[in-house]
């Protein structure tokens, strides 16, 4: 099973906003053993964002796109997708009904640009956003699953979390702290000793006066044994689990 996220907004490309939810929602899917195989970020544009959307319908199962669901001239991933997928637009009068509320109750006047939020592709199904105005869409198209989420982390959150996706398999990660060494002489004495254990996952980040080495399989026993027999430095081993790849 393939995911990936698009991430959309113009400040996440021009440096005002950190992109948490990338940070954020690979972590929530690695909790259930999901891996994302791709993370895109596009900025308000149409083009490049039904380009971004086009590609990951090309290539993936499950794709999570988040940012541009509301009201304003610069929100348009809903009409992206719709146009993508063919799907015309309705009004949701149980959506258009909260929105009326939610001014009603603050003695605000709706402007009337507001509905746009009401207006949902025919076949999608909306996600409740208890935090917000813009709900959550989810559809599916010829056997991959498109969810459409909000933007404003304190929003997209709690809807991430109800969001009824897979669970899967994981494997165990063992990652080794390995000091005042460079990483390519860490892996010219690592690699060769791991060769034969099948399917062992291996990977390398050199961090200030250090170099952490990553492995994820099933063998992970006897591959600590042979790295900590190779490597005499080795000072520290954090252990975790991570989504299987599928
Ligand atoms: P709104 O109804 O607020 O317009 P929206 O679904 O259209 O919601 P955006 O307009 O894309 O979402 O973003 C709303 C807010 O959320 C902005 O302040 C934006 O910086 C923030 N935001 C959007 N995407 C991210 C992200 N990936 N990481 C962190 N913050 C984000
Ligand atoms: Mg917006």
């Amino acid at each position: 099973m393939r995911l990936e996220l698009i991430t959309t907004g113009s400040e996440l490309l021009l440096g005002y906003t950190v992109n948490t939810h990338a940070n954020y929602i690979a972590g929530k899917l690695a909790e259930r053993g999901l891996r994302l195989i791709r993370q895109t970020t596009v900025g308000d544009d149409r083009g490049e964002m039904r380009i971004a959307i086009a590609e990951a319908l090309s290539r993936s199962d499950i794709i999570l796109i988040t940012g541009g669901l509301g009201p304003t001239s610069d929100d348009f991933t809903r009409d992206v997708v719709a146009e993508l997928l063919g799907r015309q637009f309705h009004r949701d009068e149980s959506v258009a009904q909260k929105l009326t509320e939610r001014y009603r109750k603050r003695g605000m006047r709706m402007p009337e640009q507001i509905l746009i939020q009401a207006q949902v592709p025919d076949g999608a199904t909306v996600l409740d956003n208890p935090n917000g105005t813009a709900p959550g869409l989810f559809l599916e198209h010829a056997g991959k699953q498109i969810y459409l989420l909000p933007g404003p982390p304190r929003e997209l959150k709690p809807m991430f979390e109800k969001l009824d996706l897979p669970r899967r398999e994981r494997l165990d990660c063992r990652v080794f702290k390995v000091a005042r060494l460079p990483e390519s002489i860490v892996e010219e004495k690592v690699a060769p000793v791991l060769k034969d254990l099948p399917a062992l996952e291996l990977g390398y980040c050199a961090r200030m006066g250090e170099v952490e080495v990553r492995i994820i399989g099933d063998s992970l026993d006897e591959a600590e044994r042979r790295i900590r027999a190779r490597l005499a430095k080795v000072f520290s081993v954090a252990r975790t689990t991570v989504s299987k790849k599928s």
